[in-house]
């Protein structure tokens, strides 16, 4: 083979075929991207441990598990806002619980199958954040319970937040 022939191959079947295997649907999916430098350094080490790498804080740990306040909780990587504080209510499981979200489109939702069992990761549909989990045994009306780790989510009160669109 000639050169040209093989500068040839390379040009047209080599390179695309390997930008087509190295493309990431998962990094196409969310609006917001960031590099993990980035995330790294807006986010605490806590924080980025359960956002980022899924993580799960401990029960009974988070900061917002007992709040009840009116609010918005808002997503701790990019501030979409996720639930509002009437949906929320007391699992007894040790993290923050709602039965719904501020709207469906605000949360993304993925098959977990981690830890030898199947559940359904919940996302920040803006930032691809990992917030938690839902599960099919909650309250009416959804009888969803949206199991959120408490470090994942920002809690405005009322007082200082705009009504959400
Ligand atoms: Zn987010």
């Amino acid at each position: 083979m000639n050169s040209n022939a093989l500068l040839f191959l390379i040009t047209f079947l080599v390179i695309p075929l390997c930008s087509c295997a190295q493309s990431n649907p998962q990094a196409m999916k969310f609006p917001l991207q960031k590099t993990d430098e980035d995330w790294k350094k807006q986010l605490s080490p806590e924080q980025y441990k359960v956002l980022r790498l899924k993580g799960t804080e401990r029960p009974y740990s988070g900061a917002l598990y007992t709040l009840n306040e009116p609010g918005i909780y808002r997503c701790g990587g990019c501030g979409n806002p996720l639930f509002e504080a009437d949906t929320k209510f007391d699992a007894h499981c040790g993290w923050p619980s709602f039965y719904a979200p501020v709207k469906n489109e605000a949360i993304a939702e993925e098959s977990d199958y981690s830890h030898g069992m199947l559940r359904t990761e919940v996302m920040c549909s803006n930032c691809g954040s990992h917030l938690g989990h839902v599960f099919p045994d909650g309250p009416a009306p959804t009888g969803l319970r949206y199991c959120i780790n408490s470090i994942s989510l920002d809690f405005k009160p009322l007082k200082s937040e705009l009504p959400v669109e």
